[in-house]
């Protein structure tokens, strides 16, 4: 049976970032992914207008997500300028009704930045609201149902006071990490910006770096860390960590 699953972020890169290997293994399993960030990262660049580089980033992000045979979308909100309000919620409502999706995956509630944890309460919420048939947000249908629930790591593991965040589980992603890495190395305007802007020379091997930490909370070699959202009325099963099967490690803060 092939699952509907929606992972959406923030930024272009950000799922590359942190989930690209598990995508890339539903993807080969069968399963239909959808890939949406809220802004086109229209603020990541010294170089181009935001209209020039929202363009060039769109384009990333579709070449990307097109290596795993995923749909790319984006919900054009602007980068610094995803806020929880009712228009908002009724655009990730309706995004989430045109996927229909059984899993969602998205950003972690507590994270560096803004529009990450901004995305994580509009997608719980959307995730809530569009079920609901007298919440309107446009044409598409609604839901069936609340989908399943699943948070990314923050941005190095960690909350804006430095305390680890601990994932349930790691998905072992050793297999897809040539593909992991090809995906987000077509992200090439973020290498000049993040050097730039964030002082980081090296994109890919940062990230790298990055997923064997991850890994190595599983005991694994490379690995992407997720937390299920199961408070009442989310649903509670372990849909996705079923779906991995044995990739799925538990962490010793699970
Ligand atoms: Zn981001």
């Amino acid at each position: 049976m092939t699952v509907r699953i929606l992972a959406i972020h923030a930024h272009p890169d950000d799922l590359e970032i942190l989930a690209a290997g598990t995508l890339a293994h539903l993807s080969r399993q069968g399963h239909s992914i959808t890939i949406a960030t809220m802004t086109a990262g229209d603020c990541g660049t010294a170089e181009y207008d935001a209209e020039t580089i929202s363009a060039m980033r769109r384009e990333e992000a579709r070449r990307a997500a097109e290596m795993i045979g995923a749909t790319y979308v984006c919900a054009e909100f602007r980068d610094l300028a995803i806020f929880n309000d009712d228009p908002s919620r009724r655009r990730i409502t309706e995004l989430m009704r045109r996927a229909q999706p059984d899993i969602v995956l998205t950003s972690s509630p507590v994270d560096y930045h803004c529009d990450h944890e901004a995305t994580s309460s509009l997608v719980r919420d959307a995730c809530f609201a569009a079920p609901a048939p007298n919440y309107q947000s446009g044409d598409a249908p609604v839901l069936g149902r609340i989908p399943h629930l699943y948070f990314l790591d923050p941005d190095e593991g960690r909350d804006r006071e430095g305390r680890t965040v601990t994932p349930d589980f790691i998905v072992d992603v050793a297999e897809h990490m040539e593909l992991k890495k090809r995906m987000l190395a077509s992200h090439e305007s973020q290498r000049t910006w993040l050097q730039k802007h964030h002082g980081m020379d090296n994109y890919i091997e940062t990230m790298e770096q990055w997923t064997r930490d991850r890994g190595r909370l599983g005991g694994i070699t490379y690995g992407e860390g997720y937390r299920q959202y199961r408070c009442h009325p989310y649903p509670q099963t372990p849909r996705l960590q079923e779906l991995l099967g044995p990739l799925v490690r538990n962490t010793s803060g699970a």
